[in-house]
């Protein structure tokens, strides 16, 4: 992982957040080719969604709702986690973590086993934040900073129906930022107070609950595939029943072998009408769907596959990083699905002169309004070789004296490092072809 998250601050993905006030713990801002991948993350889940399907339409709620919202929720009541202090380092832990964390004193080992180690009794902790609308903090409401997306669906549930012209089954989705005051921290951008989600709440009748579960299951773990992830890298895990939500019956992890260790990536749960029936009970709205056909009225059945936009990008991170040995020299280069690299191409001139800078130039303009480009004619061709191989860029296409005779280019594949003659004409075709074409990291051989 260290490797990795040097990698990242080093090309400007990813950089701890504050860092010039000593940083605050577990946030991170994306730098420009963090915000490009994870935004094609996101477009690449809005397409799953939206476009390759005609059963979703898309929502955006606010971040501050109703504070009744997280009353009907359960998170008031529920979402808490178990928190210990040590007397001894005046640290603090969640108490399900200790084995996964350092003692505050001896860092060698876990909290508890050094002899000075003195922890309290576990207590509930609440992971909302807090905060008060209004100029006057004490006559201010307290609201809290969503913890998932899914209520903002949820309490549109009569709103979407009513204009979307759908029946159950159709889902409703959405993707923005969730807060959650997490006690244990770090790894990377694996968990941190903020971060965002991609979130589906699909609604069906109840009989038809099961099936969809199953169907949706399948359908986020081909979605990571396609998407590059080595399947033997993902696995699911059902939930145990007493590891289950208040609100769930059926939850399956999808879980990625990240470096740390096999960990959640995105959950999947059968929430059954536990939202939909506190929604209503709370707001006194009716959230239930009268199909006019059958004249039949009922609550729909939820099923939620909820993953994380940071955690996914990690993923894809993970899973690209390959070092491989070149000519004596070690590579280093980020093996990302071409649809996620943030460039897809890097237009370099050889030499800075004989009208290479100029004919480069012509070209990258050509190619810069259909896909995601840069062009770079700073340092040796091999410098900046090496610069796309790190930020994952698939093709980099190099003008040179021949190019200037003949209106060739040589077409790089990161993966192959095969150099291809193309003429500048059939250029954009040729790189659209094989942006569409089915790729697979070439680390499965
Ligand atoms: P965990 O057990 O890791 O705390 P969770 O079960 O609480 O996760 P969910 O509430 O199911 O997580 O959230 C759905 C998804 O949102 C997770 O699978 C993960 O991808 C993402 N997510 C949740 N909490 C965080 C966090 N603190 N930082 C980054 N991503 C998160």
């Amino acid at each position: 992982m260290e490797k990795l998250v040097s990698l990242c601050k080093r090309r400007g993905f990813i950089f701890p957040s504050s860092e010039i006030y000593g940083g605050v713990g577990s946030t991170y801002d994306y730098g420009h080719y963090g915000v490009l991948l994870k935004t094609n993350v996101k477009n690449a889940w809005w397409r799953a969604m939206l476009r390759e399907r005609d059963d979703i339409v898309a929502i955006d709620s606010a971040i501050i709702q109703h504070p009744r919202t997280w009353e009907a929720s359960g998170h008031l009541a529920n979402f808490t986690d178990p928190l210990v202090d040590c007397r001894f380092c005046k640290q603090r832990f969640r108490a399900d973590h200790l084995d996964q964390v350092q003692c505050g004193h001896a860092p060698s080992k876990h909290p508890g086993e050094a002899p000075e180690c003195d922890l309290t009794e576990a207590r509930a902790f609440n992971l909302m934040f807090e905060t008060t609308v209004g100029p006057v903090k004490e006559s201010g409401a307290t609201v809290f900073l969503r913890p998932e997306t899914a209520q903002g669906i949820f309490i549109n549930f009569k709103n979407v129906l009513q204009v979307a012209r759908k029946k159950p089954p159709f889902g409703i989705a959405q993707v923005g930022k969730s807060f959650r005051n997490e006690i244990t921290t770090g790894n990377f951008i694996f968990r941190t107070r903020e971060f965002e989600q991609m979130e589906l709440e699909f609604f069906v009748p109840p009989g038809e609950a099961p099936q969809w579960f199953a169907y949706w299951t399948a359908a986020r773990r081909d979605w990571y595939i396609e998407l590059g992830i080595r399947p033997d890298y993902l696995r699911l895990r059902p939930h145990e029943r007493e590891e289950l939500s208040h609100y769930s019956s059926e939850t399956s992890d999808l879980e990625y072998l990240f470096p740390i260790g096999w960990s959640e990536l995105e959950g999947i749960a059968n929430r059954g009408d536990f939202d939909l029936r506190q929604h209503t009970e709370y707001s006194g709205e009716t959230l239930e769907y009268f199909d006019q056909q059958t004249k039949e009225r009922y609550v729909p059945h939820v099923i939620e596959p909820s993953a994380g936009a940071d955690r996914a990008a990690l993923a894809f991170l993970c899973d690209a990083y390959d070092e491989e040995e070149v000519e004596g020299e070690t590579r280093t280069l980020l093996r990302l699905h071409p649809r996620l690299a943030p460039i897809k191409v890097a237009v370099l001139p050889l030499l800075r002169r004989d009208g290479q800078p100029e004919l480069a130039t012509e070209v990258y303009q050509a190619l810069r309004g259909a896909i995601q480009a840069e062009y770079d004619e700073g340092g040796s061709i091999g410098r900046r070789y090496r610069r796309q191989d790190e930020i994952g860029t698939p093709w980099c296409v190099t003008i040179d004296h021949q190019s200037l005779a003949d209106r060739t280019v040589t077409l790089r594949d990161r993966d192959s490092l095969a150099q291809d003659r193309v003429a500048i004409d059939v250029l954009p075709g040729e790189l659209e072809r094989r942006l569409k074409a089915p790729w697979r990291t070439p680390k499965l051989a």
